[in-house]
C-alpha cells in the first residue's frame, strides 16, 4: 500500500499533492488547481482510497454479525480501525462510536444528553459554532424549557476568560463549543472551558470536526466528556465520523437511533441496551469508511501533528499577511502577526465585492475558496458581514499555492472594477 503522499513536496507542501489522486489529475495542465477549501473537505491521498478499496475486495461482509470466516475479517477490520482512530486523538477504543461524521455525533449527543436538562437549567455554547453544534442544542433546550446562553468571541476570535466566567454557572447543566472555528481557524481555550464547566458541575461537549485535521489533539488530556469529529475533513472518506464519551460519562447518554447491534435482548415488551460504544451503533455500519478513516489517521501521524499543525499555521499568517497589506481586502479574526494559536483557515472579504462573485472570481483563475456564512450565521452576523470568503488548506497546500490566491484576490477586486467602468461608459 503506498504511503500516499506523506512525504514532502519540492513544492513546499508538507505532502506532495502528487499522492492525492484528484490534486494530481488536476494539476496535470498549466495552472492547476489550488484547493483551497479543505476545511469543507479535504482532499483524500491514495492509501486512504486503497484501504477503502481492499476492505471491499478481501474484507466484505457484516461486522459483529457473522459467525463465519470473512465476518470475523470484517470485524477485526471495523475493530482495528477504531483502535487506531481512538489512538488518533488520545483515546481508548472502547472510548469512541463510528458514527456518519460529526452532525450525526453531535445530535445523538444533545438528544442522548437531553434528558439531563430541566426548565430553566442552561446550555452555553460559543457565538463561533457551526450550525451542527447549536441548532441541536437550541431543540433540546427548547423542548426542555432550557436556555441556550453565548461565549462572545473577541476581535481576534477568541473567547476571552470573562467570558467564561460570565456564561459558565451553577445553571449550566452543559457546554459545547468547538475547538477550532470553521470561519476563523482560532483555536480555543478549552482546557480554561473544561475547567470552568466541570467547576459548574457541566459536563463538556467538543466539537473537534476542525481541529483533528490541524492540531495534535488529546482528548484525555484535554478532559473534555464528549467530542465529535468527521473523518472527511482528515482526510478520510465522506459519511465517516466518530463521538468520544469519556469512560464514565458514556453512562450518562441515551441512545439516539434504535435498532440491530445496539440490543442485549429484545421481549415482545421490552430491551436491553448493549454498552457504549455499541449502544450508539445501530444498523450495519460503515466499516468500509471506518477502514480509510483509520487509514487517514495513520497518514496524519506519519507526517506529525506538530509539523501538521505548524504548516498550517504558517500558510495561515502568509495568507493574512498578504491580505492586510491589501488595501482592497477585509480581514476577519486573527492578524498575520498575533501570537494565538490558529490553524489554516483564513476568512476575508473584497471591499465593494460579494463574496460569491469574488469566489467565482478566484475560481475563473482555478482557485477554490468557499463563500458564505459557512454554516455560521450567527458568527458571520457578529462579524458585520452577510458572507465571507474563506481559504483554508491542507497538507498538499504550498506557499506557492498561497501566492497565486492573493494574485488572484487582486485580480478579482480589479475585474470588478473593470466592469463598472464598462458599465458606466
Ligand atoms: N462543526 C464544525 C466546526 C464544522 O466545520 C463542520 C463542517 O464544516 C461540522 C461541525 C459538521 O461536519 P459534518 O458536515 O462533517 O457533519
Amino acid at each position: 500500500m503506498t504511503q500516499g503522499g506523506a512525504h514532502p513536496s519540492p513544492s513546499g507542501a508538507l505532502a506532495a499533492p502528487e499522492g492525492f489522486p484528484l490534486l494530481a489529475h488536476e494539476a496535470a495542465g498549466e495552472g492547476g488547481l489550488v484547493y483551497l477549501d479543505s476545511a469543507a473537505t479535504t482532499q483524500k491521498p491514495a492509501c486512504v482510497l486503497e484501504a477503502v478499496d481492499a476492505f471491499y475486495r478481501t474484507n466484505n461482509a457484516n461486522p459483529h454479525r457473522g459467525a463465519h470466516r470473512l465476518g470475523g475479517a470484517a470485524t477485526e477490520a471495523l475493530e482495528a480501525a477504531r483502535r487506531d482512530v481512538a489512538r488518533f486523538v488520545g483515546a481508548d477504543a472502547d472510548e469512541v462510536a463510528f458514527t456518519s461524521g460529526t452532525t450525526c455525533a453531535l445530535n445523538q449527543l444533545a438528544y442522548g444528553l437531553a434528558g439531563l436538562l430541566r426548565p430553566g437549567d442552561e446550555v452555553a455554547v460559543s457565538l463561533l459554532e457551526h450550525h451542527s453544534n447549536l441548532v441541536p442544542w437550541l431543540t433540546v433546550a427548547k423542548l426542555a424549557g432550557a436556555k441556550v446562553r453565548y461565549l462572545v468571541p473577541d476581535r481576534q476570535g477568541r473567547v476571552p476568560d470573562g467570558e467564561i466566567d460570565r456564561a459558565v454557572g451553577s445553571r449550566t447543566r452543559i457546554v459545547a463549543v468547538s475547538h477550532v472555528s470553521n470561519v476563523l481557524g482560532c483555536v480555543q481555550p478549552v482546557e480554561r472551558i473544561v475547567r470552568a464547566a466541570h467547576d459548574a458541575g457541566a459536563l463538556v461537549v467538543l466539537d473537534c470536526a476542525q481541529s483533528v485535521a490541524h492540531l495534535p489533539v488529546d482528548l484525555h488530556a484535554l478532559g473534555a466528556d464528549f467530542a465529535a469529529f468527521s473523518g472527511h475533513k482528515m482526510y478520510g472518506p465522506m459519511g465517516t465520523g466518530a463521538l468520544y464519551a469519556r469512560r464514565g460519562a458514556a453512562s450518562a447518554l441515551g441512545p439516539l437511533l434504535r435498532g440491530g447491534g445496539m440490543v442485549e435482548a429484545v421481549f415482545e415488551q421490552g430491551f436491553t441496551f448493549k454498552g457504549f460504544p455499541a449502544v450508539l451503533e445501530a444498523g450495519t455500519p460503515n466499516a468500509a469508511g471506518a477502514v480509510g478513516m483509520a487509514a487517514a489517521a495513520r497518514f496524519l501521524e506519519a507526517l506529525g501533528m506538530e509539523a501538521v499543525h505548524a504548516h498550517g499555521e504558517a500558510l495561515a499568517r502568509r495568507m493574512a499577511a498578504g491580505l492586510a497589506a491589501m488595501p482592497s481586502a477585509r480581514l476577519y479574526g486573527p492578524g498575520p502577526d498575533g501570537a494565538e494559536e490558529r490553524c489554516g483557515i483564513v476568512a476575508f472579504n473584497v471591499r465593494g465585492v460579494g463574496a460569491d462573485l469574488a469566489a467565482r472570481a478566484l475560481d475563473r483563475r482555478n482557485v477554490a475558496v468557499r463563500a458564505g456564512a459557512h454554516c455560521a450565521q450567527p458568527l458571520v452576523r457578529h462579524l458585520g458581514a452577510e458572507a465571507v470568503c474563506r481559504a483554508s488548506t491542507g497538507v498538499y497546500t504550498s506557499e506557492r499555492d498561497v501566492d497565486r490566491s492573493l494574485g488572484a484576490v487582486e485580480a478579482a477586486r480589479q475585474d470588478t472594477a473593470n466592469l463598472m467602468t464598462s458599465a458606466m461608459l
